[in-house]
């Protein structure tokens, strides 16, 4: 007797799911809110389908256009760092699989509002319908360049850039409320250190958290 085997259940079994988080607790993610979304968002669903059994592990996976999907280790340490801000309205840089946008938008209410910019159109549509067809409503998409930030929505209470710039943006911090956070990767192809930068009354305040590597954040849209 054979059984037609449910879609998802192997490689993207629970079991694969839980270990993932099981590991994010043991790499110093201690935030239930963050591993509550990091939990509830379908990693294997924002990737292409030959690469799905990949999706529970702790890598980069490329998405196309030359671009990654963020490591789930990295996603969720930028999300604990941004949640110091209480109930944040956010604009993220770089929206590529739509990942850390899904991450965010599940974060709902401790995140109030969730923006995303991504330069390369086909990324930004592909990223908008696949949150849509998972029901993860909320995010509002925008096809552009995240060098400018989002005026129109901006000031922000947090800014998270996930591909590196080699200085900081001006319009981001211009862009950031006083007590908000902007967490941005800063350096060239081969190094990037990241900054989490703090605007107070007195002016920026920056930390440097640890080496890290993203894509280059390219100027101009495509
Ligand atoms: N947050 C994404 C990470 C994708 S990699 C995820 O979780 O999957 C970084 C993304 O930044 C790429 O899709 C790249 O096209 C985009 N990017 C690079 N430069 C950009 C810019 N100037 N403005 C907006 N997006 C940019």
């Amino acid at each position: 007797m054979s059984r037609a085997r449910p879609p998802g259940i192997g490689m993207t079994s629970q079991r694969t799911r839980d270990r993932l988080m099981q590991w994010l607790r043991e790499a110093g993610i201690s935030d239930e809110r963050v591993l509550a979304a990091m939990a509830a968002v379908p990693r294997h669903a924002l990737i292409d389908e030959a690469l799905a059994h990949r999706a529970y592990e702790n890598v980069a996976l490329p998405i196309g256009h030359g671009q990654t999907i963020s490591q789930p280790l990295t996603v969720a340490l930028m999300t604990q760092t941004l949640l110091d801000v209480p109930r944040p309205r956010v604009l993220e840089v770089g929206t590529g699989s739509g990942y850390q946008t899904a991450v965010l938008a599940c974060m709902r209410p401790a995140v109030r509002r969730v923006f995303t910019i991504e330069r390369i159109a086909m990324l930004s549509e592909r990223a908008e319908a696949r949150l849509a067809a998972l029901r993860i409503a909320g995010p509002r998409f925008r096809h552009g360049d995240g060098y400018g930030g989002w005026p129109e929505e901006g000031p922000f209470d947090g800014i998270l850039v996930t591909a590196a710039p080699p200085e900081v943006p001006e319009a981001l911090l211009a862009q950031l409320k006083t007590g908000g956070r902007l967490v941005v990767p800063v350096g060239d192809d081969e190094l990037q250190e990241l900054r989490v930068i703090d605007r107070t009354d007195q002016g920026f305040i920056t930390h440097t958290v640890e080496q890290v590597r993203f894509v280059p954040l390219l100027k101009g849209k495509r």
